[in-house]
């Protein structure tokens, strides 16, 4: 299997970010959740959450209790504050005699908790749950952000109810888009997640695509879902520049 193989399915597995003081666990958790097919990023304090959140943007965070620096229920309250992160999912994991206040982590934003000791399956189950959520697909296979709707299996589009005609590549590319909402993608990861690593086209190409995608999936005086970000590439967004 080509090296870019691999690097195109790891852009499509999901990042969690596991955000854990207790250095043995967090071991623990990197090595299975990798086992699993998931991509692992690590911060030991809160303070250090919040910066790997910013520069990672991972699809979910295990989020520790009881942390140095800034508790597990401060760096919650951050998250939600952040319309950047608002929806990403939250599983608060507090020991057994927290468990109390883990009722008041789910008030403060978690959205699910678990405590420790935990199996590794009560935590796939839980994750993989959040994860099906925010990404909106529905039993039927489709894709669902703000007013836009993909039905994978009989291949359309529609925004508000109105059938999208999109080309094969503008198509994937919102495939793409949709599974990864909110997340700011370069022009190379792009290039590398839709039209594969082995096709080598300029990275301006990939601006092509994004214009006739906009030209396709807007209508006049529609939300420019499609946010440009200057220097780093484009992500689907609601939320203006
Ligand atoms: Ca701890």
């Amino acid at each position: 299997m080509p090296d870019g193989v691999s690097h195109v399915s790891s852009l499509s597995k999901p990042l969690v970010l596991v955000v854990e003081d207790e250095a043995a666990l967090a071991t623990m958790l990197r090595y299975n959740l990798e086992k699993q097919g998931f991509r692992v990023d690590e911060a030991s304090d809160g303070r250090e959450a919040l910066t790997r959140i910013a520069e990672s943007q991972p699809d979910i965070v295990l989020l520790d209790w009881m942390l140095p620096v800034m508790s597990g229920i401060e760096v919650c309250r951050q998250i939600r504050r952040r319309s950047a992160t608002r929806d990403l999912p939250v599983i608060m994991v507090t020991a057994r005699t927290e468990d109390q206040d883990a009722v008041r982590g789910l008030n403060t934003g978690a959205d699910d908790y678990i405590t420790k000791p935990f199996s590794m399956d009560a935590l796939l189950a839980r994750m993989r749950a959040l994860l099906r959520r925010s990404n909106a697909v529905t039993a039927k296979g489709q894709l669902v952000f703000h007013d836009i709707t993909m039905d994978l299996a009989a291949h359309r589009v529609s925004r508000n109810g109105r059938p999208i005609h999109l080309g094969p590549t503008e198509f994937r590319l919102m495939e793409f888009f949709m599974q990864h909402p909110r997340r700011v993608f370069s022009r190379e990861e792009l290039l590398d997640a839709v039209w594969g690593p082995d096709i080598h086209v300029e990275p301006r190409t990939v601006d092509v695509h994004i214009r006739r995608l906009r030209k396709s999936i807007n209508a006049e005086g529609e939300l420019d879902i499609v946010r440009t970000v200057r220097a780093a590439g484009y992500a689907l967004d609601t939320e203006p520049v």
